[in-house]
């Protein structure tokens, strides 16, 4: 195992071109320098804020059921700590590399200062598609990925949870292997494990419920009314159904939802909940579209991201929405369900249209706040119930919209540099009176 600062990787300067898709640590960064001029920082403290505290890399070796051995690489970013402790998922994915983590793990600092969360940001994965493995192969991988990391992280430290690739059980297996060797059950050392064994309600439905909150809000914000506002939402997995349907549960019309297989248009409203989700039953939109009446299939998925709706929301992957399509969009309001959805080329076309982003880091950040609240169960040995975790939920998004909102109306800029700017104050305060040590 070898531990050390970020290579050559992270300090690529990012392009100003939009041709090939940029890595979440460009996008990162240029949004970081784009904010930080809004705001009497420090410049040492953004330029450190560039870079990572530390990337931890590991080799993961696996017993295959043919008792043949792998070697799988892993790995964490800490990426700033100053707020408390780490805070980020982990993926298996095999396209996971350093840098992504880096950039990833910046996002997570951001997030968790928007809303004002006692951490800091994390990321971390292996390079391995779980789809090539069976269950008994992730779980011994997993349990040895927590070995490797277990110097590294715990209640205190840094606190993963999951992201594409791994899920509840994969937290569950990575909690029991790190409470195996430290002697006790620890199962604050990793958020989104299923409830029986220290894991909160409402977790999952968490982001999903905070774009829909932010969505909401955004709406009333620019004078539209929530019944009969329309909706696209791009991506109908966890993220996008959960938002669709709650946006649907209170009057807007969610005229089209999509997935990998095509996108499905009803100019009166989809019923959202007849519309199976990607874990329900994946590439099921289109299929779904194939038989209901009054139902179309749009030629092409992406066409989705153009259409004439009061609301957008990519809730599917990165870099959807680009200097190529930023022109034609036709919604008057974005709220980035996924991550990094809005290239830096994009955002600046948008802004310039007219187009309000809500960014990724207060809209989709009902996730991280929902770990925050099993955190706090598991570190307190005292469950909440859904509804607790709802009115906790709805608190916190609106204190958050209500801080962004007002560094807009402040500043005169997009909600993104707002958003920014209320992590950055905070971010640069608490290092301020911490003070650089020795
Ligand atoms: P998911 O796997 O549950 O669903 C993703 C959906 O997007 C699926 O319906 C899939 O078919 C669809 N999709 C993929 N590529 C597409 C494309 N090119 N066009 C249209 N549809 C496409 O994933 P999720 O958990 O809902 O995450 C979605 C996004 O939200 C990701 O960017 C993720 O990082 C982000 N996010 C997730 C969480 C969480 O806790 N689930 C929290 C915050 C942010």
């Amino acid at each position: 195992m070898s531990t050390g600062t970020a290579d050559s990787a992270e300090n690529r300067p990012a392009t100003n071109d939009d041709a090939d898709p940029e890595s979440a640590l460009a996008t990162a960064r240029r949004q970081l320098e784009h904010a930080a001029v809004h705001l009497d920082v420090d410049p040492g403290v953004i330029e450190r804020l560039k870079h990572p505290t530390t990337v931890h890399r590991v080799a993961v070796p696996l017993e295959r059921d043919d008792g043949s051995v792998e070697v799988f690489t892993g790995y964490r970013a800490q990426h700033d700590d100053v707020r408390g402790p780490y805070k980020g998922g982990l993926r298996f994915h095999p396209e996971v590399s350093e840098e992504e983590c880096v950039g990833l793990s910046m996002w997570m600092t951001w997030k968790c200062a928007v809303m004002d969360l006692p951490f800091g940001g994390g990321k971390g994965g292996i390079v391995a598609d779980p789809k090539r493995l069976s269950d008994g192969e992730r779980e011994r991988l997993t349990r040895r990925f927590a070995e490797e990391l277990r110097p590294f992280v715990g209640p205190k430290k840094d606190i993963p949870a999951p992201d594409m690739g791994t899920d509840a059980q994969t937290m569950a297996w990575f909690m029991d292997a790190y409470s195996m060797q430290e002697g006790e059950t620890i199962p604050g050392v990793v958020t989104g494990k299923p409830p029986v064994v220290g894991g909160t309600e409402g977790r999952e439905e968490a982001p999903g419920r905070s774009v829909a909150i932010v969505a909401r809000e955004a709406a009333d914000y620019y004078g539209y009314d929530l019944d009969g506002l329309t909706v696209a939402v791009q991506g109908y997995g966890s993220v996008g159904a959960n938002a669709a349907r709650l946006l649907d549960d209170w009057g807007a019309d969610v005229v089209s939802v999509s997935d990998t297989g095509g996108a499905v248009y009803d100019p009166d409203g989809l019923d959202t909940h007849a519309v199976p989700s990607f874990a329900e039953e994946p590439n099921a939109v289109t299929e779904f579209g194939s038989d209901a009446p009054g139902v179309d299939l749009l030629d092409d998925g992406s066409d989705i991201l153009e259409l004439d709706v009061d609301v957008l929301v990519p809730a599917a992957v990165g870099n959807v929405l680009t200097a190529d399509n930023a022109t034609d969009v036709r919604a008057d309001v974005v709220v980035e369900g996924a991550n990094g959805p809005t290239t830096f080329a994009a955002d600046e076309i948008l802004a310039e249209r007219g187009i309000h982003v809500i960014p990724d880091i207060l809209a989709n950040a009902g996730g991280v706040t929902a770990s925050y609240f099993e955190w706090l169960q598991d570190i307190n040995r005292r469950t909440w119930t859904l509804e607790q975790v709802r009115t906790e939920l709805e608190s916190e998004m609106l204190s958050a919209w209500d801080d962004v909102r007002r560094e807009v109306e402040a500043r005169d800029v997009t909600w993104r540099d707002a958003a920014y700017v209320v992590a950055l104050g905070r971010i640069a305060e608490a290092k301020s009176v911490r003070g650089l040590w020795p």
